[in-house]
């Protein structure tokens, strides 16, 4: 496993195949108030990219390339936060997504835990630490700590979709999952305009 370093950007020709697992890290969940510091992605063969992005903000054409590429999938855990957070820091992510905390809800109707770790502990026996969850990623010089904390949430993406798709196919739920995959950007849209806590299907 590498984890490779980058400023504002990612470098020119580095090709992260047809399915590129993609994290962020912010200062907070607030959309408004916390800004995007980090942003991690991963081609699922244990290699981890990672890009830093300074208060000072710069320009990210490769990243922003990648990120509107129809061709490539991007797949989240918790795509709605993570899009948004690239909406508003980066550029809008264009063409298919794949959200393994969609799948995992769609897929394990038997549990009630979605997040990474648990999805990781389950389906990968692979046991994630969270200890680096609240921490500053706008420092200047990421610790070693924050740095293997941020490769993990991008390395076993790749591994978790297989492992809900099987699931998804076995129980006739692949299809509806892809329909909530596209609506996404919809739901993000929302999401910035002020309708974040509102069901607009509910009665
Ligand atoms: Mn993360």
């Amino acid at each position: 496993m590498n984890i490779f370093l980058y400023q504002h950007d990612l470098p020119d020709n580095l090709n992260l195949g047809e399915t590129v697992a993609i994290d962020t890290e912010t200062r907070g969940l607030n959309l408004k108030r916390d800004r995007l510091c980090l942003v991690q992605l991963s081609n699922g063969n244990g290699d981890a990219h990672l890009v830093q992005i300074a208060a000072k903000k710069q320009k990210s054409p490769n990243l922003e390339a990648l990120l509107k590429n129809n061709r490539v999938e991007k797949l989240f855990h918790f795509a709605r936060f993570d899009m948004a957070v690239l909406f508003g820091n980066v550029c809008p992510v264009l063409g298919p997504v794949y959200c393994t905390k969609i799948a995992s809800k769609l897929a394990r109707t038997y549990s009630d835990r979605h997040g990474l770790k648990e999805l990781c502990s389950e389906l990968l026996s692979i046991e994630l630490s969270k200890q680096q969850q609240s921490t500053d990623w706008g420092t200047e010089i990421l610790s070693e700590a924050q740095k293997k904390y941020a490769a993990s949430d991008v390395l076993f993406l790749h591994k978790l979709k297989s492992k809900l798709n099987e699931q998804l196919i076995r129980e006739g739920k692949l299809e509806i999952a892809h329909h909530c995959f596209n609506f996404l950007t919809h739901r993000v849209t929302l999401d910035l305009q002020g309708f974040q806590d509102l069901d607009v299907f509910h009665h």
